[in-house]
């Protein structure tokens, strides 16, 4: 239905007893008259932003005469003659009052109902408030919008991020005159199709980050097991085998080993279910058949599993800064270089310790710039910027050149230390041998899928070729 059309169901009909608010101009004869049933927070910051792009609003409301200020140009009326009014009609009130709307039908007969509404949690009632809406008023085509916007969002003007609407509905006609309306608001329309959809988009604004809570499930697991693994291997330990209380290294030291080791491991994470995937699809001989559930969901939260690991790195980077403002680390130089004085020794300087020191920052440094740079490039207004081949060599390429190198980091900090038998407290081994094991396997992995005979398959699945595809066994057995 277009704007022309909608007018027309308005042109000529004038609401009885219409109140108009202060300061109200003359509404040109060509502006289309729109109807907001509540004068609530969102039927007025709806009504503001209806009237700055160029409609005429009228509000039905249970007190026209006391509903408060409206905004600039509105009018207000009873519900009765606001629906007479006008060819589309905005329900800006709870679904808990929607009963009264039943009295209405007969006004509301042919016109295109918009459903804001949004309910306090999931699943509150059989079915959507849209559908309800529906059900309530046969007779009006019910069209579901706008509840994924907050009145602040209305009232911040079309500058605002937040420009998406979502509509649904099962009537062609009626969404299209919905969309016209939103687009000319400013916003951008997403049509999710038939009325069935609301129930989805009423759910969207009760969804409290979906795709962030495996990610930060397998980051608190992880972190709350190697703080108590190495709370036990390192003070515990000190404290019930030496006497010495060591406790004022949870803090930094502790800190600093718990946040890069699960880092280096949910990084590994990020990248591991690409590679199993490709080793399914090597077993299977086709790309067609579904992942398992588990992969799938795996696979959806890479992005925010790689986010969380850079968060963890920055942390690791900020602990190594401020360790050389450490009273601990200042007092231990201080006492080893005064020692050397009084015992008048010299240490040699050993050329294999600068070389792995000096590797084993320059790796970290490599490690956490790439780092970075994939972080950056996983936002949208960045990787909407990129081309498909770009994006992908870069997550894809430097990814796994960021997973060696932060590897290879952590291995150069270990060094021989896995071979001395002190470093098995307890029988435990240190927490980096430990980090190390999924970053290790997935390189293992990777390096096998890149062996030219393994990469060649792939390629060939990737592209559609089957093992056991029906035609080419035919074909076999002809020639057979
Ligand atoms: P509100 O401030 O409480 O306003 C609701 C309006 O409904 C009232 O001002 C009143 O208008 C009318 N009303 C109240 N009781 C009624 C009854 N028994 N019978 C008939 N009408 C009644 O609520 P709101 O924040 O504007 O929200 C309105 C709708 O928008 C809700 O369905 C909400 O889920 C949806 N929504 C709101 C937001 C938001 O940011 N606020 C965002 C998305 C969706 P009158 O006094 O003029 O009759």
């Amino acid at each position: 239905m277009s704007a022309d059309r909608l007018s027309n169901l308005s042109k000529g009909e004038k609401p009885e007893s219409l109140v108009l608010c202060p300061l109200v101009s003359a509404a040109a004869p060509e502006q289309e008259l729109l109807c907001i049933f509540g004068t609530g927070d969102f039927g007025r910051s709806l009504g503001q932003r209806l009237l700055q792009s160029g409609y005429r609003v009228v509000y039905g409301s249970r007190r026209p005469h006391s509903c408060g200020p409206l905004p600039q140009g509105a009018q207000a009326t009873s519900h009765e003659a606001a629906a007479q009014s006008a060819g589309l009609v905005l329900v800006c009130i709870h679904r808990e009052h929607y009963d009264f709307l039943e009295t209405l039908a007969p006004q509301l007969k042919g016109k295109v109902l918009v459903d804001v509404s949004n309910n306090l949690k999931k699943n509150l009632y059989p079915e959507s408030n849209a559908e309800y809406l529906q059900s309530l008023i046969p007779g009006a085509h019910v069209v579901k919008a706008f509840n994924t916007l907050s009145a602040w969002a209305l009232q911040n003007g079309p500058s605002d991020a937040n420009r998406q609407v979502y509509l649904c509905g099962n009537d062609a006609k009626a969404k299209q005159a919905v969309a016209e309306m939103s687009t000319k608001l400013g916003f951008t329309v997403l049509d999710k199709g038939s009325l069935s959809a609301a129930r989805e988009l009423e759910d969207f604004p009760l969804q409290l980050f979906p795709e962030w809570r495996l990610p930060l499930r397998v980051a608190v697991g992880l972190l709350a097991f190697f703080f108590f693994y190495l709370l036990i291997r390192d003070v515990i330990y000190a404290y019930v085998d030496k006497g010495k209380d060591i406790s004022f290294r949870i803090m930094v030291s502790l800190a600093n080993k718990v946040f890069p080791i699960v880092s280096l491991i949910m990084l590994s994470l990020c990248y591991l279910p690409g590679v199993i995937a490709a080793f399914l699809q090597l077993y299977r001989g086709t790309k067609y058949r579904r992942f398992p559930d588990w992969l799938d969901r795996w696979m959806l939260c890479r992005k925010q599993l790689g986010l969380v690991a850079l968060g963890l790195a920055f942390l690791h980077v900020l602990y190594t800064l401020i360790i050389p403002i450490r009273y601990y680390v200042r007092f231990r130089i201080s006492e080893s270089t005064i020692s050397q004085i009084k015992e008048n020794r010299t240490s040699v300087f050993d050329t294999t310790t600068a070389w792995r020191a000096d590797s084993y920052y320059s790796m970290g440094i490599l490690g956490f710039g790439l780092y970075l740079l994939l972080g950056i490039t996983s936002l949208p207004s960045v990787s909407n910027a990129l081309s498909w081949r770009e994006f992908s060599f870069i997550q894809s390429k430097l990814g796994y050149l960021t997973v060696f190198f932060c590897t290879f980091h952590t291995y150069l900090y270990g060094w021989d230390r896995f071979l001395k038998s002190y470093s098995y407290k307890w029988y435990t081994p240190p927490g980096y041998l430990l980090s190390l094991v999924v970053p290790s396997v997935l390189i293992v992995l990777k390096l096998l899928l890149l062996l030219p005979c393994v990469d060649r398959s792939l390629i060939r699945i990737r592209q559609g070729w089957e093992r056991n595809d029906p035609e080419v066994a035919s074909e076999k057995a002809l020639l057979t």
